[in-house]
């Protein structure tokens, strides 16, 4: 490395931890406030967006609603997790095996014969996507025996395409892999910041932390720098002993966008609604229901799942939905992740520590 640095970062969510975990690995300094109690995952939906998501890396089946350069970086994404959950997993500590942090085994999209033409809609999305069909797979059209083959417990009768490449990450075991692993790092926990500035966190206690480089991740938080909404998302956790489901599922439909996304332990995350609302409150009746009635059309054996668990959190949305990184000397926000966030925060990252000449562990083969 060619400087170690005092790098101060606001946020402990997707892209706070990745980024102190890929500072600290090039050995910078680095310290990170957020208001949260600890590292430990939270299931209230009032922490980071990044614990209630899917964790889906679906940089194909975005571009139903996501710019091609969204879907370029997505893809460049997916590779870097893989990388990076590499090495969390080889370095991991503990009597315990190494939890699961990402799984890489492709992605379907699933139709019922009556809804075609919303797939065709979105397929033909992915075949206009000429740009991106020299650096991407293609989706390929399954019949009934190579859909019973992949995944046995879905319904037969779905037209189906499988997504080559894409993946998902397991969103609690990874931000905590990303906290206990990165080394050095000074985590202040109970810290929020209410200003960040060229060189300078300013804490709501109204103190401050100087640094020589200072990290705006503060997602929703980062408001009024930034002209942030919240967008507002819900999901249902269902336990289903014998479903066995290898990859997400997204069911192309007129009214909904519904994926099943299968956890260790025989859960299954169904998700997710998507609502023009900042708020916080449970789950509705409504969304739980859709999210349900979708799911169990397409695997009619979660009938008997439990449920488990419901909740509700916040997308951090900029006006044009786009992701934006904003560098100036001493100064990197990174913000705008909306519904892309695990697909995205690598890649932006990546770019983001470029811009602001931060060495770090998400280049190739770097530090
Ligand atoms: C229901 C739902 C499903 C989703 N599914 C997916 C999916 O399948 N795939 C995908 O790629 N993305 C998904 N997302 C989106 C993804 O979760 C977000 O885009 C991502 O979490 C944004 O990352 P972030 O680091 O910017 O913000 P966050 O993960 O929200 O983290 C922000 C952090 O900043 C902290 N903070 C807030 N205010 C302050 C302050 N004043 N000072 C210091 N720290 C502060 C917070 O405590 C938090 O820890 C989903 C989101 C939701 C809600």
């Amino acid at each position: 490395m060619s400087q170690r640095l005092q790098i101060g970062i606001a946020g402990a969510g997707v892209l706070g931890r990745l980024a102190a975990w890929a500072l600290a690995e090039a050995g910078h300094h680095v310290t990170v406030f957020d208001p949260a109690d600890g590292p430990a995952p939270r299931q209230d939906g009032r922490g980071a967006a990044g614990y209630t998501a899917a964790g889906m890396l679906s940089p194909l089946a975005e571009l139903d609603n996501a710019s091609a350069e969204v879907a370029l970086l997505g893809w460049q994404s997916i590779a870097i997790w893989s990388r990076v959950a590499e090495r969390l997993t080889a370095a991991h500590a503990g009597s315990e095996p190494a939890p699961l942090l990402f799984r890489q085994l492709g992605s379907l999209m699933v139709a019922h014969g009556s809804d075609l033409g919303a797939a065709e809609r979105v397929l033909a999305r992915l075949r206009g996507a000429t740009d991106l069909h020299a650096a991407m797979p293609q989706a390929q059209a399954l019949d009934r025996p190579a859909l019973r083959e992949l995944e046995p417990a879905l319904d037969p009768q779905l037209r189906a395409w499988l997504l080559p490449g894409e993946g998902q990450i397991l969103p609690a075991p990874m931000l905590s892999a990303l906290a206990a692993s990165a080394r050095g790092v000074d985590w202040r926990w109970g810290c929020s910041a209410d200003e960040v500035a060229p060189g300078r966190i300013t804490l709501a206690d109204g103190t401050w932390h100087d640094c020589d480089q200072a990290l705006d991740l503060r997602g929703l938080g980062a408001r009024p720098a930034l002209p942030l909404r919240g967008v507002r998302g819900e999901v249902v956790w269902l336990h289903a002993p014998g479903v066995a489901l290898q990859r997400p599922v997204r069911l192309l439909h007129p009214r909904h966008r519904v994926y099943i996304v299968p956890r260790p332990g025989d859960l299954f995350v169904v998700g997710a609604s998507e609502i023009e609302s900042e708020d916080r409150s449970p789950v509705s009746l409504r969304s739980a229901v859709e999210l349900m009635a979708a799911a169990h059309s397409v695997i009619s054996g979660l009938a008997e799942a439990r449920i488990v668990h419901l909740e509700t959190n916040l997308r951090p949305a900029l006006p044009d939905n786009e992701p934006r990184i904003e560098a100036e000397p001493g100064l990197l926000r990174i913000n705008g992740l909306f519904r892309h966030g695990w697909l995205l925060a690598p890649a932006l990252l990546r770019d983001g520590l470029r811009r602001a000449g931060l060495v770090n562990a998400l280049e190739n083969g770097a530090p």
